[in-house]
């Protein structure tokens, strides 16, 4: 399963509801968490593998087994907000301190199509965050300072030039 990279324009839209007892959706929240491992990632959502859905995945230690599938999530941030330095598949090599609150509730439902609810702190909080806004489109260069997306420009043109539609 082939990571999207920016600026592939599935990163921008929103995504759609899902069947969480599909067995199609079982299947490719299984091949999320295996690229999601395989990219030494620990978080993919599904418009990072084409599919505007919404789902994501999250790894704390980037490990298959510790993978927590997250489908039609809702999240609430809370907390005290701290910069963090963020990465993104989609945007290989690209780094930045991103400002988020430091904890965050979900609601959301699991591979059996089960409401679970969950808070988390620390780094989850983090990828929750960051996973959950692909879901919305919103891509982390967009919460950069101005100051880190003039740093990053020339890469983000070299992803433009490299870019050929899938
Ligand atoms: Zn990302």
């Amino acid at each position: 399963m082939q990571v999207v990279y920016y600026p592939d324009p599935v990163l921008k839209l929103r995504s759609a509801e899902v069947d969480p007892r599909s067995e199609e959706i079982r299947e490719l929240v299984r091949e999320m968490i295996e690229s999601m491992h395989e990219s030494q990632g620990v978080g993919l959502a599904a418009p990072q593998v084409g599919r505007s859905l919404r789902i994501f995945v999250a790894s704390e230690t980037g490990e298959i087994e510790d993978a927590i599938p997250f489908l039609n999530p809702r999240v609430e941030p809370f907390g005290p907000t701290k910069p963090f330095e963020e990465g993104c598949l989609s945007f290989p090599d690209i780094r930045a301190p991103i400002v988020r609150p430091e904890r965050v509730r979900v609601v959301y439902q699991d591979l059996d199509g089960n409401e679970r609810r969950a808070e988390f702190g620390e780094l989850t909080a983090r990828i929750v965050q960051h996973e959950y806004d692909h879901l919305e489109g919103v891509l982390f260069i967009e919460r950069m300072t101005p100051a880190d997306r003039l740093r990053i420009r020339p890469d983000l043109k070299t992803l433009e030039e490299q870019f050929r539609p899938r």
